[in-house]
């Protein structure tokens, strides 16, 4: 049994008690981006009022200090992960920026005509474009594991697209748009069976579960800080050592140098041979800050009181007449896609905007499932840990009155 108080937690959250359309907001968005406790709002305010300065540069004291909060995320990243070393964390954008530097770098290098990319009908768009861009580019071919209308993976047509020509496995581990949790772990099995890396898309997950890289023996992991209570623009590229090391730079610039001229230049060691430039450093301090936050309530709690909460609302809005749910996979996060009779999500989501609910309405970035089920988009809900039953009753009341006028 957990030991938070769980309604307390709110009081962290600055953001959440404030009122819209005169109405208690009660923010149901969570798997676009999640609330920012004040600890790291603190973070950034810290940061910029103390000790604002360059990092790997400067000798004066505060480019130290600024230099080691920054790596000081990057061990705390590592043992997040439970990576082998900290070098195998690179710092990104997010996980869009993770994926197009192994789509751009890795692909570069390792993808010949006729290959095959295998993703899935899960994917979100982030994991699909930066791989056709790199497949057009070097006449590499996308394959793509079919999603059956539970809204899980066919794995058997996943066995039988494995083959030779496979050279990369690139897949969600958690669907955003149906809440979907993959069972990465065979994948990655299966896929090492034919010695084919594997990438997993953790944008969702990392907001959810604890991560083992070693003990799933994934090849490059990928997720944003915005998801997990941190800042926006920054996120992670983990990667086995063996395969980075092998991986031509994806930018150039200051810091992923070890030496220049104008005939030739070499390249700084990991992780800085893939973080070129001035980095973002408040928000790389402050994500630190927010592995500390969730790291204190424990993941394990946190996916235990998230599933109470996708129970709790998944059987009340079964109650529903005129409400139908999308994704019904046996292990699901927190993530409620639904339609209501023939209405536009777009009028479901501003309807219940008036309510002080904020939902998500439109094709999650995933259009190719949202056409898988022939559909223009879902309205999806997606709670976290600071949501409250409380607040799931709020919105079942407004859907309520909603469904009589749309359905
Ligand atoms: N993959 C998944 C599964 C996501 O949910 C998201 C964010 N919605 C992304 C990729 C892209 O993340 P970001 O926009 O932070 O790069």
């Amino acid at each position: 049994m957990s030991t938070v108080d769980w309604s307390s937690i709110r009081n962290d959250f600055p953001i959440l008690g404030q009122r819209v359309h005169g109405k208690p907001l009660v923010y149901f968005d969570n798997a676009a981006t999640s609330q920012k406790p004040k600890q790291v709002l603190d973070s950034l305010v810290d940061y910029y009022s103390r000790y604002n300065s360059n990092v790997h540069r400067g000798v004066h004291r505060l480019s130290q200090q600024a230099t080691d909060a920054y790596e000081a995320t990057r061990f705390k990243l590592q043992a997040w992960l439970n990576a082998r070393e900290a070098a195998e964390i690179i710092y990104t954008k997010g996980t869009t920026d993770s994926i197009n530097l192994v789509a751009s770098s890795w692909g570069r290098s390792s993808l010949r005509f006729g290959d095959e990319v295998l993703i899935s009908g899960l994917e979100h768009h982030a994991n699909i474009v930066p791989w056709q861009l790199i497949c057009e580019e070097k006449g590499a071919v996308l394959k793509v594991i079919p999603v059956l209308d539970n809204g899980t993976l066919d794995m058997d047509a996943f066995y039988s697209l494995l083959s030779e020509k496979t050279k990369i496995v690139a897949v969600n581990w958690i669907s955003n748009a149906l809440g979907t949790v993959n069972p990465v772990q065979e994948i990655i099995y299966a896929a090492h069976e034919h010695d084919i890396p594997v990438l997993l898309d953790a944008a969702q997950a990392a907001a959810h579960s604890s991560i083992n890289v070693q003990a799933l023996d994934v090849d490059f992991l990928a997720f944003s800080a915005h998801k997990m209570c941190g800042p926006t623009g920054i996120g992670v590229l983990y990667g086995k050592r063996e395969l980075l090391d092998d991986m031509p730079p994806y930018q150039g610039g200051g810091d992923m140098i070890d030496r220049v001229t104008f005939e030739k230049t070499t390249f700084n060691v990991l992780p800085l041979k893939f973080e070129a430039g001035t980095p973002n450093i408040a928000d790389v301090i402050a994500f630190g800050t927010a592995l500390d936050y969730l790291g204190t309530l424990g993941m394990e709690a946190i996916e235990a009181r998230e599933n109470e909460l996708l129970a709790y609302a998944t059987h009340k809005l079964q109650q529903l007449d005129g409400l139908r749910i999308y994704g019904t996979a046996p292990e699901k996060i927190a993530v409620i896609s639904f339609m209501i009779g023939a209405a536009h999500p777009y009028d479901i989501g501003v309807l219940l905007d008036q309510q002080g609910i904020a939902i998500r309405t439109g094709h999650h970035c995933t259009q190719p499932l949202m056409d898988r089920f022939g559909l223009p988009g879902t309205c999806r809900a997606s709670f976290a840990f600071y949501n409250t039953e409380e607040e799931i009753d709020i919105f079942v009341t407004a859907l309520q009155k909603i469904i009589p006028i749309l359905a």
